[in-house]
């Protein structure tokens, strides 16, 4: 890549650089590489992907979570004679958010195990682009305690939140206080119901891993593909906006909108709806969060009324997708909570995708999970990864003694 005054540009690192929401961002990264210098790339496996993308945008440090990939990568590259250093420790992805010489991170790793750098760069005052809702839906109190003691400001990614975050008052972005005071009323998340939305209870029993990766109109990642298929992503988005925007539950609509083109709205206590709308494609919130408050070109197409005719707009079911019946209970319960729902999600997604559960049994699993767990609430991090073990451990045994009854 060739640009300008490194100096001049804001230096992104990028978490998760290999998935869905990376490459997307080394796409916008790339098409304004006047204003923005990647300077760090992390992944977990993907030791081809990873050493393609230091090979092209050269970026100063790299890293993956996995120790044996690691140590490959490094090897890669010192054959290929590249400019970029592979940090080869088991902390070395917070070393990389904490760096000095980053400003901003896109904290694009899925699960959990993005916590650890994105809590990292809330305490050291950096600029988060945040696409990884899990780790706003585990410790969002302990998030937002450290961005405010350090200053540091929290863009949302995922497009609903950076809908929203797009239709606030000015005063209420990155700054998760009590929004009812700009004259918000609530917000509504669209949801696009996922591949089942048409689908009998049934019928849901019976449907495969591909069919729930086969997402109608947004090509993402594994997990969230399944997640969108449960509706359980819409519930972790609900948690996630109630903690990025200081809401409570209550004030947080969902309406399935099988079109996907209004990302999300928030209405005003004089009846007045903002919305934002756009193209099904994550450049779009990614652009704007890199950019923010200004705009830049994300490559993507405009919006064609004409074509596109109309909106349609149906309440969700719960019965059929109880998933965001249990996501909502859990918010009122708080971050204890939340992290519970989030673990047992992740182990039952996994076990889904391996073939060792159906369908169903996704929201059976959380349920149980949920139901078993006392409402403790976590006071830091250390007790955060113990109950998210504990859970996941639980979760497993669970799901062992199901298939042995
Ligand atoms: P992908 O599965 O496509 O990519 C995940 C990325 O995280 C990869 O780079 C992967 O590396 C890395 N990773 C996986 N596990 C670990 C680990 N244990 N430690 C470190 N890095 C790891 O996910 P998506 O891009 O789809 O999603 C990322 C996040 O963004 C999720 O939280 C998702 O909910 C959210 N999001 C995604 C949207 C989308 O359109 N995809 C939309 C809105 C939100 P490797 O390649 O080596 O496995």
């Amino acid at each position: 890549m060739v640009a300008n005054n490194a100096s001049t540009r804001q230096s992104v690192a990028v978490f998760g650089s290999t998935g869905s929401i990376g490459t997307s961002t080394l796409d916008v990264l790339e098409r304004n590489q006047m204003q923005f210098q990647v300077a760090a790339l992390t992944a977990n496996t993907n030791v081809e992907s990873l050493h393609a993308q230091c090979l092209k945008f050269k970026p100063a440090m790299a890293a993956m979570a996995d120790s044996d990939a690691a140590q490959e990568l490094a090897n890669r590259l010192r054959r290929a004679n590249s400019s970029t250093t592979v940090l080869i420790a088991d902390d070395a992805l917070v070393r990389i958010a904490v760096d000095p010489s980053i400003q901003t991170i896109m904290a694009s790793i899925v699960g959990f195990a993005g916590l650890p750098a994105t809590m990292a760069a809330a305490q050291h005052g950096k600029r988060i682009l945040l696409a990884n809702k899990e780790s706003m839906v585990v410790a969002g109190d302990l998030l937002n305690q450290a961005a405010q003691r350090s200053g540091a400001c929290i863009i949302p990614v995922d497009s609903e939140h950076n809908a929203i975050f797009q239709c606030l008052p000015e005063s209420n972005r990155c700054n998760p206080t009590n929004s009812l005071q700009s004259g918000v009323a609530s917000i509504v998340l669209t949801a696009s119901g996922g591949p089942f939305r048409q689908f009998t209870a049934d019928q849901l029993k019976t449907v495969t891993v591909e069919q729930a990766l086969s997402h109608p109109n947004w090509d993402m990642g594994s997990k969230v593909s399944i997640d969108s298929a449960t509706l359980m992503n819409k519930g972790l988005e609900v948690i996630e906006a109630s903690y990025l925007f200081g809401l409570d539950e209550s004030l947080i609509e969902v309406v399935v909108h099988p079109e996907s083109v209004v990302h999300s709205m928030v209405r005003y206590i004089d009846g007045s709806v903002l919305a934002q709308l756009g193209q099904a494609d994550m450049r779009t919130p990614i652009a704007n969060a890199l950019a923010w408050p200004d705009r830049i070109d994300a490559g993507v197409a405009a919006l064609d009324f004409v074509r596109l005719g109309s909106l349609n707009f149906e309440a969700p079911d719960m019965h059929r997708f109880p998933c965001l019946a249990l996501a909502r209970q859990a918010l009122r319960q708080g971050n204890g909570a939340t992290c519970v729902l989030n673990a047992a999600n992740e182990v039952a997604v996994e076990q889904f995708v391996e073939g060792r559960v159906s369908y169903t049994d996704i929201s059976e699993i959380n349920a149980h999970s949920l139901h078993s767990f006392t409402r403790t609430v976590p006071q830091n991090v250390e007790e955060l990864f113990s109950l998210d073990l504990s859970v996941r451990q639980f979760a497993l045994e669970f799901i062992e003694q199901r298939s042995l009854g």
